[in-house]
């Protein structure tokens, strides 16, 4: 198997001596990538089109995976999809001036996985449900009610009529 971290380093320096226009696609099924620390995807499929400007070479990414997390509401785990489209211009060596965010490395070679990983860490939601209509956990004795009923009556009083509630509890 392949080291996984080096999926993403690609070969894209020949580029660079093509005529403006040129593009060249590279397509991507990784079936489990580790992006760093805080992100690990499952299905990632995808695709990066490189294309010669006249400032350097543009990538236009398409991904999509699953990344797992906790549901919000029933904390087990959930298969949260991620999309992602971007586009990065790499640019020539001596094109770039201070306000350079990326350029073309002298050897050709770009690494696109802490790139990948900056996009698509930004898909990831705060509040992930495993799907739209999990029941999510029995406040009152925890079940998860996605597997389980209980008879548990929740009672849900308007704050406002709380205090009412407790005066007339109080007369009985
Ligand atoms: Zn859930
Ligand atoms: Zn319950």
């Amino acid at each position: 198997m392949a080291n996984p971290t080096k999926i993403l380093v690609l070969e894209v320096g020949f580029i660079a001596h093509e005529d403006i226009g040129y593009s060249r696609t590279f397509d991507f099924e990784i079936e489990h990538l580790v992006l760093g620390d805080d992100l690990e995807l499952d299905n990632l499929s995808g695709e990066i089109d490189f294309s010669r400007t006249s400032e350097g070479v543009l990538a236009q990414a398409d991904f999509s995976a699953f990344t797992e997390t906790i549901c919000g509401r029933c904390l087990e785990k959930a298969h949260q999809p991620l999309e992602s489209k971007f586009s990065e211009l790499f640019t020539l060596p001596n094109r770039a001036d201070k306000n350079t965010e990326l350029i073309l490395p002298a050897n050709g070679r770009i690494d696109f996985a802490p790139i990948l990983r900056d996009y698509m860490v930004l898909e990831v939601p705060i509040n992930s449900v495993c799907r739209e209509d999990c029941q999510g956990l029995c406040p009152e004795c925890g079940v998860n009610r996605n597997h389980e009923s209980c008879d548990c009556v929740i009672e849900t009083i308007d704050p406002r009529f709380s205090d009412l509630k407790s005066l007339l509890e109080d007369k009985k």
